[in-house]
């Protein structure tokens, strides 16, 4: 065969330190697992590689529910999976919103052909449980959605309070688990979440693609008594059933080798335990945060209510947010992520997600402010924040 030359040359993706919101950095063996040789999708190694897939998800979710899978798809995919197949049309969705992912939800639930009722806090805060259930006596709804790790603000919501109260009212809760699974305690059957989905690029530190889904058998149920049809048929949960569990009944074509990844990242986690793995991100917030806090950043969220592996943090006012972000990327191979929706220009998110959350990468992240921050004539004394972040790790 002759080679006819062209104008694209192959790609060399570059090195980066991933600390933003998503995606984190992906291990060698996560990407090696990628690389591996596509089999069919109905291939016996396939199938029992969906096994594995599924009972590690259970662990990490916390569940015995049967229906439990990934979502071909980004956490978008898991967030519409999750609404489209709980609701009809016509039925009351009651959406919790203080940030950008609260109303995401909202709008698919809309376009599902919900009532949509929305209850709203200001960006950083948390909903409390009188509030929820003030408005669940309201609007009646049949299915309440909520985020736990809101990515946009760095606020964790509790939610291990919210099911009774969803529950007794004759409700089903949806939660919004893309950011917080791998990275804090997700209980799903023991705060009786009925659908919590996730996503691969954040806690579990593989690239975006699957979004890791549970329902429990309340929500099973109440999908088996729908009278429409799922508004999606790509996402409709009675036909992707057929395919993970006994039938095998080809569906759409699965995303085989990002299968093998999130069995190696959820491998990888499991190796490391869950609990140990919660920690290390607490500890590297801890460290993240007392240096910060020394170069004159403040946190968005609430101090009670701050996520360990999403750090929003209001600039400084002498920062330049996009010159400053851009000078970190090039200079230092560090990408952490800006403000969105109404937050844009006015925070920075930095994520330590995953293998995202180590030493070396708080570290290095001060190490790189503290410069820019001299360059800049921003006022800053070389190596403190880097050394009362090392006092977090030497003492706890
Ligand atoms: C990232 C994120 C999503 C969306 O996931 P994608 O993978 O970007 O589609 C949804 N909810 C929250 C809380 C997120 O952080």
């Amino acid at each position: 065969m002759t080679k006819t030359a062209t104008p694209y040359p192959p790609l060399h993706s570059p090195r980066r330190i991933l600390m933003g919101p998503g995606p984190s950095d992906v291990p060698q063996t996560i990407l090696a697992a990628l690389a591996q040789p596509t089999v069919g999708h109905l291939d016996p190694f396939y199938l029992q590689a969906m096994d594995g897939l599924q009972s590690m998800l259970r662990h990490v979710f916390k569940t015995d529910n049967e229906l439990t899978f990934a979502v071909s798809g980004t956490g978008s995919a898991g967030m519409e999976t999750a609404v489209v197949n709980l609701v009809e049309p016509g039925d009351s969705v009651l959406i919790c919103v203080n940030g950008v992912f609260g109303s995401r939800m909202a709008d698919v639930a809309e376009r599902a052909g919900a009532v949509v009722n929305t209850i709203t806090k200001p960006w950083g805060q948390i909903f409390t449980t009188t509030e929820l259930k003030n408005a669940i006596v309201k609007f009646k709804p049949k299915i309440v959605g909520i985020v736990m790790a809101e990515t946009s603000t760095g606020a964790s919501q509790p939610i291990s309070a919210i099911a009774d109260v969803v529950h007794n009212a004759g409700g089903l809760l949806i939660v919004d688990a893309v950011t917080s699974l791998g990275g804090m305690n997700v209980e799903v059957d023991q705060w009786g979440i009925d659908v919590v989905f996730s996503g691969t690029q954040k806690c579990l530190s593989c690239p975006p693609g699957l979004a890791p889904i549970s329902f429990s058998p309340a929500a099973v149920a109440s999908i088996e008594r729908r009278a429409t049809k799922v508004s999606s048929w790509y996402f409709d949960v009675s036909m992707i059933a057929n395919y993970w569990g006994e039938n095998r009944a080809y569906h759409h074509t699965a995303p085989i080798n990002m299968t093998f990844a999130l069995y190696e990242a959820l491998r990888l986690l499991l190796a490391e335990g869950l609990e140990a793995c919660y920690a290390r991100h607490a500890l590297n917030h801890r460290a993240l945060k007392r240096g910060l806090e020394i170069l004159g950043f403040t946190y968005a969220a609430d101090p009670e209510h701050q996520l360990p592996m999403l750090n929003a943090v209001n600039l400084p006012a002498a920062v330049d947010d996009a010159q400053m972000r851009l000078a970190l990327l090039e200079q230092y191979k560090i990408e952490i992520g800006g403000g969105l929706g109404e937050l844009k220009g006015k925070v920075w998110r930095i994520g330590i997600m995953g293998h995202s959350a180590k030493s070396e990468n708080v570290l290095s992240l001060l190490e790189a402010l503290e410069n820019l921050f001299v360059e800049n004539r921003i006022v800053c004394e070389s190596g403190v924040a880097c050394r009362a972040a090392n006092a977090v790790y030497l003492n706890g």
